[in-house]
């Protein structure tokens, strides 16, 4: 008697990952309960749903391990401007303004449906009303990581920070069981959270057992800040008052000294990288390739759309792969395996989650997506993991599938409708545009 599956895929090159590398073959890939079965060749299973996916590549769902979700609707209301006119003038006064459970919702249904469509299967956040966020994101029925945002001063939906402490106690027990959604702890920065709300962040992480995400060393302006506060760059700061572990995920990082990528490096902090934000804001370029010869783990993430500004991993990828080469002078620094890597399998293990996401193997979720490689753009083939970084974009994505529920289908959302989405996006937009 055949084995039974939810969902089969035949006939794909499947990129499968087995003992530190990722290879290509040729190979079905059986889903059930939400979880990879079998991967191997004419695999035998009576499934409910069969996906003949044609030669196309079959790749684990991206992560995203940055980003602000639902910005989306701040989406180039404010390009080439210095920094702090973007911030004080623009982004500040109007999360001010619209900060609200609509706006929340809104933004995030678009930021969603952008993710998926361009293979993003699980996202790490901060911003606000996270609560909403899991429920749109439950609903439509994408992985997250979600950080309620803390801050010295008050927030669109706290006032204090330990109202936000409160509202991450709560987002645990309401939410901290669930498949889809997981939570993470996230004071902003280290010059809008003093050191007793570090700590007790810190401290809130650790009795909730959830990762530390924060924003540091970003521009040069908050390193003069911290450095003028305390003599010490903003990493030999947050080492000095204890903040930094292994359970840190430190995003940005781009103004670094060689102490604090040793700091760092003995801390065995995560950092996620996100280059087109740092880029387009003109913050710098974070000396990724010497952490990565340090040995310290790197995540990919592409920050709020008011900065970036699109949520695409392919083009976080491209970016990444190329601007270090640009500015080290060596082609041979962060090759197409490693950036590749970054936005998977690395990823998952700063999130904690190695074993469960970041790669197609049998006992892992089923986040999968399928990419159509029949295109001028990714013909001819002969390195599918070069493709992936350099000649693919998001809408290359056809299918989506995440914990082993059919997502988007040959460029169909099935679990939202997509033109009420946008409509939704579009009138909202209206109000915001008054304002400007
Ligand atoms: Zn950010």
């Amino acid at each position: 008697m055949s084995r039974t599956a939810d969902i089969l895929i035949t006939n794909g090159i499947l990129l499968t990952f087995q003992n530190g590398s990722f290879s290509f073959k040729r190979s079905d890939l059986a889903i059930k309960d939400g979880i990879i079965i079998d991967i191997g060749e004419d695999l035998s299973f009576k499934a409910k749903k069969k996906i003949e996916a044609k030669g196309n590549i079959v790749l684990p769902g991206l992560i995203n391990a940055h980003t602000h979700i639902p910005m989306s609707l701040f989406r180039g209301i404010a390009d080439d401007l210095p920094l702090e006119t973007w911030w004080q003038k623009f982004i500040f006064p109007l999360e001010k303004k619209f900060g609200s459970v609509e706006f929340t919702r809104i933004g995030t249904q678009l930021s969603a449906l952008e993710m998926i469509r361009s293979g993003t299967t699980t996202f790490c956040d901060m911003y606000f009303f996270e609560d909403e966020i899991a429920k749109v994101c439950k609903k439509i029925g994408i992985r997250c990581f979600l950080g309620e945002g803390i801050l010295d001063f008050p927030t669109p939906s706290c006032q204090t920070k330990e109202e936000t402490f409160f509202v991450i106690e709560d987002l645990n027990k309401k939410w901290g069981k669930d498949p889809l959604i997981d939570l993470l702890v996230a004071p902003h920065a280290p010059y809008t959270c003093g050191e007793k709300t570090l700590l007790a962040s810190k401290d809130l992480a650790e009795k909730l057992g959830l990762k530390l995400h924060i924003h540091i060393s970003e521009t040069i302006g908050e390193v003069d800040q911290i450095r003028s506060k305390y003599n010490k760059t903003p990493v030999e700061y947050l080492d000095s008052i204890g903040f930094l572990d292994e359970n840190v995920q430190a995003v940005h990082c781009v103004h670094l000294t060689e102490n604090d990528i040793e700091i760092l490096y003995k801390k065995k902090v995560k950092v996620i990288h996100c280059p087109e934000s740092n880029m387009k804001l003109a913050s710098g370029f974070s000396p990724v390739p010497e952490m990565q010869k340090k040995g310290i783990m790197l995540g990919l993430g592409t920050d709020g759309a008011a900065s970036n500004n699109n949520l695409d991993m392919f083009d976080e990828m491209d970016f990444a792969a190329k601007i270090h080469k640009g500015r080290t002078g060596d082609t041979t620094v962060m090759d197409a395996f490693s950036i590749f890597k970054m936005a998977t399998i690395d990823n998952a293990d700063i999130l904690g989650m190695k074993d469960k996401l970041g790669s197609l193997e049998i006992g892992k979720f089923a986040d999968i997506i399928i990419l159509n490689a029949d295109r001028p753009h990714l013909i001819p083939l002969y390195n599918p993991c070069s493709h992936i970084v350099y000649s693919a974009g998001g809408q290359d994505v056809e299918t989506v599938i995440i914990h082993g529920k059919l997502i988007m289908e040959n460029r169909k959302i099935l679990t939202i409708d997509e033109e009420k989405v946008l409509q939704e996006a579009r009138e909202y937009s209206e109000k915001i545009k008054k304002e400007i």
